[in-house]
């Protein structure tokens, strides 16, 4: 059997860093392996930021990281914050630019990163083995025992760094909880997150392909659990946007729970109903060839105030002299409040994150290491963890792969207590 003395299950940018980590933190001739199902490492990290990759932001605030226990990612990003993220893409040849707190590589290409990674990793003489794809893992004594296809690697460390099961086709296909759960740990029930939401009760395929600034709040027995604000998207299935992906991961829970999901959309957050209301009057009255349609082009797409004409049964070609003022507060009010039935969310093969995961109740905060298995590690999506959209994916990604690679190399240093 080959045998290897760190092996990494999953080369995204969690598994990498970890190996890099370990590697740069010993001076022991040691043999680090990372075995990753795909022809290539990193795929997902490739198609992040629209191929940018949005890997921090200046903004962390309370709802900048979500799980059962949220908090156990801040402490992570606490010790390996912004500017050690930084300062570590810096040393391995990646420029930073932010775009309105946004941080990218220079290049805007993630491809840089990918790049300046596998060449860090090269250098570090890191293994990397692609097309392996781990469907088993044991412990025997002090050592595990790593099954793929055709391979059996026996290791003294693993890191477990396998993603979530959202978006299958850049790698991760959720595989990686059922090594954790065979090793017995608890995964948390599994939702898609960051991802756009199926609705009803605007004829969605009459506004679908629309872009417009408003705020959305979500809203679960009566009562609202999140709001987002920014540009929000209309599809034919329903909406999407980055408002939209941050307050989906609630909506997807609770649909899970069987609860009723409502959302109330703002189009105007600028003005009140009142203020809209006299808006539509004055264009109307001002001209006589206006039309209720163009009226309420003035506040939002022309695609998307036809679909609210035809909600409000109005007829967009109506003027002053058809539309009288209940007419006017009606469609007034809807541009403040559109409600719609959230019936679903797109599913994990879109998603671009997975809601829960190995419970941070089992894993040790400063290391990452299992509480139940010495020398079992976990770092990025496969944990209880989700981010935001905005960089706090890949953030915790970097930094829980860092915290586990710090961990092994100490340990293989003999310096941990
Ligand atoms: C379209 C898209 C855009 C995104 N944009 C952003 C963004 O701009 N900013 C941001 O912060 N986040 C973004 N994310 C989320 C971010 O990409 C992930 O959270 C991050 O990549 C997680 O890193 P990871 O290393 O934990 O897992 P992954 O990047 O998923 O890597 C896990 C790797 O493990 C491999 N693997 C899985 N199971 C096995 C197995 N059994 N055996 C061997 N190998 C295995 C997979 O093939 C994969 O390569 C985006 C996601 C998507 C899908």
């Amino acid at each position: 059997m080959k045998k290897t003395d760190v092996l990494i299950v999953g080369g995204g940018p969690a598994g990498l860093t970890a190996a890099a980590v370990i590697a740069e933190n010993t001076e022991k001739n040691i043999d680090i392996t990372v075995l990753e199902r795909k022809d290539k490492v990193g795929k997902k990290l490739l198609a992040t930021g629209n191929g940018r990759c949005n890997f921090t932001n200046d903004i962390l605030d309370d709802m900048s990281y979500r799980g059962n226990n949220p908090s156990f990612a801040y402490k992570i990003i606490d010790r390996f914050n912004k500017g050690t993220l930084i300062g570590y893409m810096r040393r391995m040849g990646v420029l930073h630019t932010s775009i309105n707190g946004y941080y990218y590589p220079r290049s805007l290409q993630a491809a840089s990163v990918l790049d300046a990674l596998n060449k860090k990793l090269d250098y570090l003489g890191v293994s990397i083995k692609c097309g392996v794809n781990v469907t088993r893992i044991e412990k025997k004594k002090d050592m595990y025992i790593v099954g793929a296809d055709k391979l059996d690697i026996c290791a003294g460390y693993v890191v477990i760094a396998s993603g979530g099961k959202s978006y299958k086709s850049l790698g991760s296909d959720g595989s990686g909880f059922k090594l954790a759960k065979a090793l017995g740990h608890t995964v948390t029930r599994l939702h898609p997150s960051l991802i756009g939401l199926r609705a009803e009760g605007l004829d969605f395929k009459m506004c679908s392909g629309v872009r417009a600034k408003g705020k959305i709040d979500l809203i679960v027995k009566d009562g609202t659990v999140c709001h987002a604000e920014g540009e929000l998207q209309f599809a034919d299935y329903g909406v999407s946007g980055i408002p939209v992906f941050q307050i989906s991961r609630y909506a997807s829970q609770n649909i899970a729970k069987g609860n009723k999901v409502t959302a109330i959309i703002d189009l105007a957050t600028e003005y009140d109903v009142i203020d809209i209301k006299e808006i539509i009057a004055d264009i109307l009255k001002s001209n006589s060839r206006q039309t209720i349609l163009g009226a309420l082009n003035a506040f939002i797409p022309l695609k998307l105030a036809r679909a609210i004409l035809k909600r409000q049964r109005v007829d967009e070609n109506s003027g002053f002299k058809q539309i009288d003022n209940g007419i006017i507060i009606a469609l007034a009010s809807e541009l403040k409040q559109l409600k719609i039935n959230i019936t679903g969310d797109c599913g994990f093969d879109k998603a671009q994150v997975t809601a829960g995961g190995v419970s941070t109740e089992e894993i040790k905060n400063s290391t990452m290491e299992s509480k139940l298995m010495k020398g079992l590690y976990f770092a990025g999506e496969v944990v209880d963890i989700d981010g935001n959209c905005g960089g706090y994916n890949l953030h915790f990604a970097f930094a829980s792969g860092a915290a586990a690679g710090k961990a092994i190399a100490e340990r293989i240093e003999g310096l941990d207590i």
